[in-house]
């Protein structure tokens, strides 16, 4: 991994102090437009989410995504645990609002409240500050230390798939153990056990070109070398594994008829639902692209293949090391609000899946309870604010322990 830009972000306005209100410092963060476009919004929203972070104490560092000109920066809050295994939250502080004409005011009528990003992603951010901070102080009257690292990550740009933060993203799966994810609960109050991951590729097939009359036994045609292939590629797909292959894109050097195609190359979406899946499917997909199937007459002449993958995101799944983790978040939500929560399978990505390894344990959906995300009607059930919090500080609690002494 190349050396990231650090930045110790910027000092805070004074006559600022720390939020006590949730609803109040979501009043405040829905007036800040951060829609993923708006850079000096969402930069507005970086330096709010690290003022509240170093005001419980965490150490807090701006790394700067890589190949990105858009100069804003991930934050990441730290407070080291007696060990170094850690806890990844994951939130964002970018919003999908430019194309909605939408005040940018919290808008409340009852338990429930309306604004640009008021669940996705600035309830959510707010809702594991407030977790936390509850944790810290229960801590704090004991007398104990965080037993795991506590590492926050808020993303300047999860709407547009946090470009160059990926790396970054596997990097701190390498201590970590658990990612908590804080995109919103939907209406049901439903939390996230799994999302499908993708991977794409590209590939280059070389031939050789020939004249389509003169000298069609010189040629090796890379378009039907390349389509040999994707007949093959495409019978990965396994519904009852959830695994599937798409061809998304097919094109040849040359819009002609007379030649025996020299070029030709294709872009293949690969989905999958947990990482073994993925791998296996690396496997074959490794074995189908090896060897080249097609000569010219003579077998003097073959093609050549080359691919690459452009896009990794990892799946999460609810496998051994989430489910006991996924059960007792489960169970803690519903002792608070009185009624059963289940969890989901959502087919999407977000910067949870780049958290992910096989050593990991991942939950998302942990943030406030909501509905209409990226429309007008965006909506957070305001209540479920302290309950999602309380279920997140409980959670910290009884999963830490039982390893003190
Ligand atoms: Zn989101």
């Amino acid at each position: 991994m190349q050396t990231p830009t650090i930045m110790t972000p910027p000092l805070l306005k004074a006559n600022r102090h720390p939020f006590e209100c949730p609803i109040e410092l979501l009043e405040r963060w829905v007036k800040i437009n951060s829609e993923s476009h708006n850079h000096a919004g969402v930069l507005t929203m970086q330096e709010e989410v690290s003022f509240e972070l170093e005001a419980l104490g965490f150490e807090v560092k701006w790394l700067h995504p890589e190949n990105d000109s858009t100069g804003l920066p991930l934050v990441v809050g730290t407070i080291p645990g007696i060990v170094a295994e850690g806890i990844n939250f994951i939130c964002h502080s970018d919003t999908v609002h430019h194309s909605l004409d939408m005040p940018h005011e919290l808008q409340k009528n009852g338990d429930y409240a309306v604004g640009p990003g008021v669940v996705d992603n600035k309830g959510g951010i707010i809702t594991a500050l407030l977790g936390i901070k509850n944790y810290l102080e229960s801590l704090k009257k004991e007398n104990k230390e965080p037993y795991y690292t506590l590492r926050f990550l808020c993303s300047p740009s999860e709407e547009l798939g946090s470009p160059g933060l990926h790396r970054y993203f596997k990097e701190f799966t390498h201590d970590g153990f658990m990612a908590l994810g804080f995109e919103p609960a939907n209406e049901e109050g439903d939390i996230i056990e799994s999302r499908k991951g993708n991977r794409w590729y590209n590939i280059q097939v070389t031939g050789h070109e020939a004249h389509a009359g003169r000298n069609h036994d010189k040629g090796v045609n890379a378009a039907l070398e390349l389509s040999q292939k994707l007949v093959e590629l495409n019978q990965l797909t396994d519904y009852e594994k959830k695994i599937t292959v798409s061809i998304g894109h097919l094109q040849t050097e040359k819009n002609k008829y007379n030649i025996v195609c020299g070029k030709a190359s294709a872009k293949i979406d690969l989905r999958f639902a947990d990482l073994k899946t993925r791998d296996e499917a690396e496997l074959k997909i490794q074995g189908i692209l090896a060897t080249s199937e097609l000569y010219n007459r003579d077998k003097s002449k073959t093609t050549e293949i080359k691919y690459w993958v452009e896009d990794d995101c990892p799946p999460f799944s609810k496998g051994q090391k989430s489910k006991y983790y996924l059960d007792l978040y489960k169970n803690l939500i519903s002792d608070l609000e009185k009624r059963k929560i289940k969890s989901i399978a959502v087919g999407g990505a977000a910067d949870s899946n780049y958290l992910n390894d096989y050593h990991m344990a991942i939950i998302d959906g942990l943030g406030p309870i909501g509905h209409g995300m990226h429309t007008k009607e965006e909506t957070i059930y305001l209540p479920s604010l302290q309950s999602r919090s309380l279920a997140l500080t409980r959670f910290l609690q009884k999963i830490s322990q039982e390893n003190y002494q």
